[in-house]
């Protein structure tokens, strides 16, 4: 494919000093020669690919200098978007990078939009969708484990399976039409049974696999939206505060997206936490005596975690258990503070009234049991699954919707044949699971969907 050369500042993640304007296109080279003066003399179309050269960007018109680069020259098709690309390294902070940026426009580039890159790696077929989709969730992940959840995607993994699954259905598919065409073959319910069924359920008990990360995946990806709820003077803000600080925050800003994103996450043994701060629920004082157990309960539903603090310094008090009735069936952490006063809760009443809820014990002010606390944390939501580190996540909702959809079409499939219907009934559920997972890494994608797909990157991806 061809297209025309498009441009944009595309910061590298985790930089603040550099910024990088990066071409790609035919006309990426030649653009950026009428710009570059190398300290070698050299011309850039000269110099060989995959190199970096030091020199200078001059403004063609009136010769001024306009910033000390580094540029790296990539041909295609060995770079991302398998054009030749073009990288220009600089150094002098926004206005200059911006002066840069504003020559490379007037010589011929446009200003690419948000996911441009990317979208011309997939279109070029340097990725498929679930691996373009994954260099978003890269710029966007929140934790080391997040991060590595997204690199696998991107390296393929996830495609990977999903190529293998498809290629199942597709042999089944071919002995059924083998069967269809030469009825004489065999016998058509005797094979369905001994060569289809096995087959079929494999397919089927590999995307239910796959499903059963989604769960963590996500949580992985989005990060685990989590309120402290307590009464008065319990130490709700000591917990907060000690979360922040054991934790490096994390405060992710993404801009060039339809809406500018700021959230505060603190990275919990790899689990990234979404301190919620929705109507100040983060810090509830009495959300329970304001708005009453109901609704209370609803205000917390939208919440994957709750940590709910107790004094271990006073008796519960009816506040307390209305607490634990407004949380009842949510995914909760008990957390007994001030342990470092006399008891004077009863353990035993927390813990019936924890119903196996996980119950920690702390004193924040002397900075004891917040291991504790992650650890309980960590295994709510993990119980040991990440330590296989090269497990395949899915996290993508789309493509949780689409295992779900695919999963509905063979379970059709399967029962089709145990109930004896026609067998290209059976084929066209399995056609349309075929396709559903074609959907997840963008074969037979309407071209509308792709657009909007991309379009929620960000600028200079
Ligand atoms: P909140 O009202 O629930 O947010 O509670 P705060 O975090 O503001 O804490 C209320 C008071 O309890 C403050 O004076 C804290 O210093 C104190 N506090 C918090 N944690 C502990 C603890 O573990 N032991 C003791 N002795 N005091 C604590
Ligand atoms: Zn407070």
């Amino acid at each position: 494919m061809e297209f025309d050369t498009i441009t944009a500042i595309s910061t590298p993640m985790g930089e603040g000093a550099i910024a990088i304007v990066r071409l790609s296109g035919e006309e990426a080279i030649e653009i950026a020669a009428k710009l570059f003066r190398a300290k070698s003399n050299k011309r850039l179309w000269e110099m060989t690919s995959h190199t970096i050269h030091y020199g200078h960007i001059i403004d063609p018109k009136t010769e001024e200098t306009v910033e000390e680069v580094m540029i790296s020259l990539m041909r295609g098709p060995n770079t991302f978007t398998r054009e030749d690309v073009v990288e220009i390294n600089c150094h002098g902070g926004i206005v200059s990078v911006n002066r840069v940026l504003q020559l490379v426009l007037m010589n011929g580039a446009r200003l690419a939009e948000p996911g441009e890159f990317t979208k011309r790696a997939f279109l070029n077929g340097r990725i498929d969708l679930s691996q373009a989709e994954a260099v978003m969730d890269l710029i966007r992940a929140k934790t080391d484990r997040a991060m590595n959840v997204a690199l696998g995607q991107m390296e393929g993994r996830l495609s990977k399976l999903i190529r293998g699954l498809r290629q199942e259905l597709l042999e089944t598919l071919a002995h059924i039409e083998v069967n269809i065409d030469y009825p004489e073959y065999d016998d058509v319910e005797e094979m369905t049974h001994h060569l289809l069924v096995p087959k079929v359920e494999n397919v089927k008990n590999e995307i239910n696999n796959l499903l059963q990360t989604s769960s963590q995946g996500k949580i992985l990806r989005e990060g685990l939206s989590t309120v402290i709820i307590g009464r008065p003077n319990v130490g709700k803000s000591s917990l907060l505060n000690s979360l922040i600080h054991e934790n490096k925050a994390i405060v992710t800003d993404i801009p060039g997206t339809t809406r500018d994103v700021i959230e505060e996450y603190v990275n919990v043994r790899g689990v990234p936490l979404k301190l919620v701060d929705t109507a100040g629920i983060r810090e509830t004082e009495d959300i329970v005596e304001r708005i009453g157990v109901e609704k209370s309960r609803e205000v917390l539903k939208s919440a994957d975690l709750i940590l709910l603090v107790l004094n271990n310094n006073e008796e519960l008090t009816v506040e307390d258990e209305k607490l634990f009735e407004a949380i009842s069936g949510m995914d909760t952490i008990i957390i007994v503070n001030k342990t470092d006063l006399p008891t004077n809760i009863s353990i035993e009443k927390v813990k019936q009234l924890a119903n196996n809820q996980p119950v920690v014990t702390t004193s924040l002010l002397q900075e004891e049991g917040i291991d504790k606390l992650e650890e309980a944390i960590s295994s709510l939501f993990f119980s040991g699954a990440l330590e296989a580190g090269d497990m395949t996540y899915v996290s993508n909702s789309r493509h949780i919707a689409l295992l779900n959809q695919a999963s509905l079409a063979i379970n059709e499939a399967l029962e089709g044949i145990e109930n004896h219907l026609p067998i290209d009934m059976v084929q066209i559920d399995l056609t349309r699971s075929w396709e559903l997972l074609g959907e997840i890494i963008g074969d037979s994608m309407h071209e509308s969907l792709i657009n909007q797909l991309f379009s929620q990157f960000c600028l200079g991806k």
